[in-house]
């Protein structure tokens, strides 16, 4: 069985629509995807239709945008947390997504207003309609509009000279406190794994001894150990650590369609009885697969 635990499609910074997500797993040999979109679920069921069309597995998924203070009161790191298996129509989670969803396009028009400044000019329409069918939307987007006129060569430029963190036109937006989040994603019914935990965002805010407080005082389930950000040494020390604390390793691409390079379908798997864990947890948590 081959297994990918997060991707992403148009409902949020992904290129592909739930149906050509689908195929494009068929064709990478996958028996099983989880769609993990940013801060929404609105391709988890049409990709799950698609999904029992052609045989795959579509197991519900999320991926949401939180946030945790780095050790000795340091400054605030972006931490994603992905949530598999939440009911969709859970109250509280939902309303926490929309306040998400929000302080997404709350920065938009502030970003093109830096971009102008830096002469790079466009408009918060021109950014909706990129993002149009997204109900999530995000950085990706404004860049993929920076590219669509010329000013950058792909999403990746944009980061690295506009829009990523630190950077001229970067403006935060509101994040869930991970703890918080955690008990969002459990309380509805799923299980918490942190997203591309030791990746360049994240690794600064997520040392072992916060990873391990996580697990003791906030009940976190599992680690997303094999992800093209991890090189093969990160690899074998988080590896290590979540066989020691019997978390759930899972591993995953980060698939994003043309919008990401480096995430092809497939790259990184999960083992089959770390997902039949997974699954069994949501199972007794009552959550929705
Ligand atoms: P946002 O959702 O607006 O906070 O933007 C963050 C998203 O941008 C992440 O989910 C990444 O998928 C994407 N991203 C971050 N850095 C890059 C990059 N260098 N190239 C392409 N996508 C990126
Ligand atoms: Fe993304
Ligand atoms: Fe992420
Ligand atoms: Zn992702």
């Amino acid at each position: 069985m081959r297994i990918d635990l997060h991707t992403h499609s148009t409902a949020s910074d992904g290129t592909d629509g739930p149906g050509q997500l689908v195929a494009e797993s068929r064709r990478a040999r996958l028996d099983v995807i989880a769609v993990c979109d940013h801060d929404n679920f609105a391709s988890v069921l049409p990709a799950q239709e698609c999904g029992r069309q052609v045989g795959l597995s579509v197991l519900n998924g999320l991926e949401l945008s939180c946030c945790l203070a780095e050790p000795l009161g340091g400054r605030l790191r972006e931490v994603h947390l992905l949530g598999y298996g939440c009911r969709h129509d859970d109250q509280e989670l939902g309303e926490e997504l929309t306040r998400l969803r929000a302080g997404r396009l709350g920065r938009v028009g502030e970003i093109c207003d830096r971009l102008g400044a830096l002469g790079l000019s466009i408009t918060e329409d021109d950014v909706l309609a990129q993002a149009a069918g997204s109900p999530s939307v995000g950085r990706p987007h404004i860049a993929d509009v920076l590219v669509g006129k010329g000013f950058v060569a792909d999403r990746r430029q944009a980061f690295d000279e506009y829009l990523g963190d630190g950077k001229p036109a970067f403006v935060p937006r509101y994040y869930t406190p991970l703890r918080v989040g955690i008990g969002l994603v459990q309380r509805s019914g799923g299980v918490a794994v942190v997203a591309h935990a030791w990746g360049p965002g994240s690794r600064a805010a997520l040392p072992l001894h916060v990873l391990a407080e996580l697990v003791t005082d906030a009940g976190m389930d599992g680690v997303e150990v094999d992800h093209p950000d991890h090189g093969v040494e990160v690899r074998l020390l988080l590896g290590t650590f979540t066989n020691r604390l019997g978390l759930i390793r899972t591993g995953s691409s980060d698939y994003h369609g043309t919008g990401k390079t480096g995430n092809a379908l497939g790259t990184c798997t999960t083992a089959e009885d770390q997902y039949e864990r997974l699954v069994e947890k949501i199972d007794r948590r009552g959550g929705q697969r």
